[in-house]
């Protein structure tokens, strides 16, 4: 998934020490880059750039990064002193994600042998920090990574941060398709577009659903059997009240829309995509029996999901675009659409019921799907429709969420615990039941005190290292509510970034 990515790595020197020293200064800077790339621990692939010794190759660097789309961020190590003031220019035109990595080629000091040329040579523990320092200077996001090279430590913060820098250039190349627009009223799932293309890079357009059940119409019955016999080797056939004649029926019309908006994305060259259940298509004038989707296309959501199309529910274009970015960040593994749906209230083990109507992604199944069919009574069309149905894995798991408080976007992030939930012989759609961090009470509340959506981005697999990278290169604020959450300590975080933020901005403009 990131084989058309790399990272540049840059390593400062500077030719006082003459340029023998340099070009020892090289030779170890391309074992480092090779090792880390055969550690087999950093996904995107590091890309030696040579030394940077003066203010004119510094900039010179940070610009082609800039224009080389491949290149998704940058890592920074001063192997000797480097004169920060020739790190200015550079900074100021880097747009790229920037990693500032401090190690040093050697581990322990030769305590017997070494003399002032050692010394001068590795000396990353004063040149990191006169980097360090012009970047504090000049307020550049980043992120600092301590550590030795060869150990995995300081690696895996490095991958965590390569997945994020990947994903921040793929939401800056994604378009989001609505289908249809926001649930009516509904406040929080909206906000600013313009302002969510210029802070978070991803594009948002109106499709219109006429135009989609264009493509619908066309999908031919042969196109939707085939698809309908890959459900059948993918997932438990479960054939309940609805009867196998409809069953089948239903089945094929999920398969067709599933097949109608997939050539739409491609066609398109969207990453993400909404709905609406108030918006389904109907009859058109030539063809008066064309009634459009039988109910929201819930199977085509779930495993568009899976395969990394971003999806929000209602018009939710903001967690449309987190759940593509989470895929992403993956790499396609354990993430989900999901929606705060019933709470259950059980002393210490308090928690609240994910669900949605239909989209829940099958990456986040316990068990092997079921495929089923039942009635779904809400939206413009009430009708029999498809589904997968399971239970989620158990576990720890990162939630995410992107409002609009109008002058700023903030994510608020919260760790959760996946316990099993009981038997729902009622509520035919998949779940996951979860123990909001600390517990119940203060994350929950503290949910509600920061604005949070009803909808998140789920994932099983990456940590919360992972928005605070990406909140940090997007240069928004981030709230993570977690196991040493306090009300009071986080309503006083709320506060303080209120007036951090307001400052900021006016700023930046
Ligand atoms: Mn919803």
């Amino acid at each position: 998934m990131f084989e058309n990515f790399e990272i540049w790595w840059v390593t400062g020197a500077q030719l006082l020490y003459g340029g023998e020293t340099v070009q020892i200064v090289d030779g170890h800077s391309q074992e480092m880059v090779a090792g880390l790339n055969a550690s087999g621990n950093i996904p995107v692939k590091i890309v030696y750039k040579g030394t940077a010794n003066s203010s004119k190759e510094v900039e010179a660097i940070m610009k082609a990064a800039n224009n080389e789309d491949k290149c998704v961020g940058i890592i920074t190590w001063m192997h000797t002193f480097s004169p920060a003031k020739m790190w200015i220019k550079g900074l100021q035109a880097l747009q790229k994600p920037l990693l500032h990595f401090h190690t040093q080629y050697n581990a322990e000091i030769p305590w017997d042998t070494m003399d002032m040329d050692f010394m001068n040579l590795n000396q990353s523990a004063h040149g990191d920090r006169e980097f360090g320092h012009i970047c504090a200077h000049l307020r550049k996001p980043r992120k600092v990574v301590s550590g030795y090279w060869k150990d995995e430590k300081p690696q895996q913060r490095i991958a965590v941060w390569a997945r994020v820098a990947a994903a921040w250039a793929d939401a800056r190349d994604m378009r989001i398709l609505r289908f249809g627009d926001q649930m009516n009223n509904v406040a929080v799932t909206d906000g600013d577009k313009v302002e969510a293309e210029v802070r978070l890079g991803y594009h948002v357009d109106y499709y219109p659903v006429s135009s989609l059940m264009e493509y619908f119409k066309k999908v031919t019955d042969q196109e939707a059997d085939a698809l309908v016999e890959e459900y059948k080797q993918l997932y438990t056939i479960k054939i309940d009240e609805s009867g196998e004649e409809v069953y089948w029926e239903k089945v094929k019309n999920a398969a067709k829309a599933e097949i109608a908006i997939r050539r739409v994305l491609k066609d398109e060259g969207a990453k993400a995509f909404t709905t609406n259940f108030d918006d389904l298509g109907g009859a058109d004038i030539n063809d008066p029996k064309f009634l459009g989707f039988d109910q929201i296309p819930g199977l085509a959501s779930q495993r568009l999901m899976a395969e990394g199309y971003g999806f929000g529910a209602e018009g939710d274009w903001k967690t449309a675009a987190l759940c593509r970015t989470v895929w992403v960040m993956s790499q396609g593994q354990g993430c989900s659409f999901l929606e705060d749906y019933t709470l259950n209230f059980n002393g210490e083990n308090s928690s609240i019921l994910q669900s949605h109507m239909l989209e829940v992604c099958p990456l986040i199944a316990a068990e092997k799907p079921r495929l089923e069919v039942h009635f779904l009574g809400i939206g413009i069309r009430k009708s029999q429709t498809a589904r997968l149905v399971f239970d989620s894995k158990t576990g720890d798991g990162v939630t995410a969420t992107v409002i609009d408080l109008g002058n700023r976007f903030r994510m608020i992030v919260n760790d959760v615990k996946c316990i099993s939930p009981k038997p729902l012989p009622k509520l035919p759609v998949a779940n996951a039941l979860w123990i909001p961090q600390p517990n119940f009470e203060v994350g929950t509340e503290a949910w509600i005190l920061a604005g949070g959506t009803h909808h998140s981005a789920m994932s099983y697999v990456i940590t919360p290292e992972y928005w605070q990278d990406y909140a940090e290169i997007a240069g928004i604020e981030m709230v993570h509510i977690n196991k040493d959450t306090n009300i009071l300590d986080f309503k006083r975080e709320l506060r303080l970034n209120e007036v951090y933020y307001m400052l900021n901005r006016a700023v930046q403009l």
